[in-house]
């Protein structure tokens, strides 16, 4: 159950209240290289990624977020910034959907102020982010590390500066690349003010091991209700920060663009299938799949848990010896070939229809 928040509207998607629970990433093209950029938010919408970040760390970038706001591109974009408060405005009047700021790097009240005034004029949320690796001085300071509480008391003192400038379109994220630091932080928060929360693990490192962190942190969080908007952090190609992303919100059932629930056995010493590779070559051909409405789908080895799988599914594959049973609504169909299990199941996904 949804823990509700605020309804925060960035550009098309909107964070808190029922939405669902949306996916980010951050480019990493050079910030003034517009052909560069927009390709890569190309490439990032069709995995499905929401909602798009972008550093703008100078007036070039800016001139880039002008043209790509400009173009083809649906996506909301969000203006990163630091250390330079009049930049955020700039990005604002660019047409950015939200702005990102540090407040421990963004100077003092008066350019905070400065920026939710600007806020407020074109209706963009401000998220107010908070990061182990730049918390401010005066809380490092009382706390002697970047501590869970440290993080939290951080954001939240940001979130009342802003409120006491009438400033409520706010969304919080605290990241540590420490899962056990975020996971704290977000819930200190969660319970201490009423915006939408962006998770996310930060550093978190390679493909496999940040994955596994942001699987951890993000997924203990999002099973307590808590969170609203997700980023997976990848030293990898932000494609697969999306793919990530939305593999946890598959997991807890909590992906609203999700076509397949896949259930697929580890094959063992029973398997006469080559399952790995059917199971590959399914995956590799999702984007051809047009279901009438979600749907789950086993791929299972052998005779064991297979049918069992497959009934329980609405539609399914046991395999056999160099063949599989094809199941629809927990029916056995007919029996299919190895070599033609891959076609005939999407075809068979494409035809489905409720009883
Ligand atoms: S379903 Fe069959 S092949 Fe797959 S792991 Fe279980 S026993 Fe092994």
């Amino acid at each position: 159950m949804q823990n509700k928040r605020k309804l925060v509207r960035v550009g098309a998607i909107s964070l808190g209240g029922d939405a669902p629970i949306s996916v980010q990433s951050m480019t990493n093209t050079p910030s003034g290289d517009f052909e560069a950029t927009y390709r890569q938010m190309k490439a990032l919408e069709k995995v499905g990624c929401d909602i798009i970040r972008m550093a703008v760390p100078d007036r070039a970038a800016v001139e880039v977020l002008y043209r790509l706001k400009a173009s083809d591109i649906t996506m909301p974009i969000v203006a990163d910034i630091h250390f330079n408060a009049s930049l955020a405005i700039a990005a604002m009047e660019a047409g950015a959907d939200k702005v990102r700021i540090n407040p421990g790097n963004i100077g003092d009240n008066e350019r905070v102020r400065a920026v939710a005034k600007a806020a407020a004029l074109h209706g963009v949320p401000i998220r107010v982010g908070v990061n182990s690796g730049s918390l401010d001085k005066k809380h490092l300071a009382l706390h002697g590390a970047p501590t869970a509480q440290a993080l939290a008391e951080s954001a939240l003192e940001n979130v009342r500066l802003l409120e006491r400038y009438d400033f409520d379109n706010i969304v919080v994220a605290i990241k540590s690349s420490d899962v056990f630091r975020m996971v704290e932080a977000n819930r200190i928060v969660a319970a201490a003010c009423p915006y939408p929360l962006h998770l996310g693990v930060t550093e978190a490192g390679s493909e496999l091991q940040g994955t596994v962190k942001s699987a951890i942190g993000i997924g203990s969080l999002l099973l307590d209700g808590i969170g609203n908007t997700i980023r997976v952090s990848l030293t990898a190609d932000p494609v697969r920060e999306v793919e990530k992303g939305r593999a946890i919100l598959s997991a807890l059932s909590l992906d609203q663009k999700q076509k397949i629930r896949l259930v697929s056995c580890p094959t063992c010493g029973r398997t006469k299938i080559d399952l790995i590779s059917l199971v590959d070559a399914f995956e590799k051909r999702m984007d051809e799949l047009h279901p009438v409405r979600p749907l789950k789908v086993a791929i299972m080895g052998c005779a064991v848990n297979g049918p069992g799988e497959a009934r329980d599914a609405d539609l399914g594959i046991a395999g056999g010896v160099k063949e599989a049973l094809l199941f629809s609504h927990g029916e056995i169909v007919r029996k299919i070939p190895e070599e033609n299990v891959v076609d005939e199941l999407i075809a068979a996904i494409n035809a489905y229809r409720d009883n």
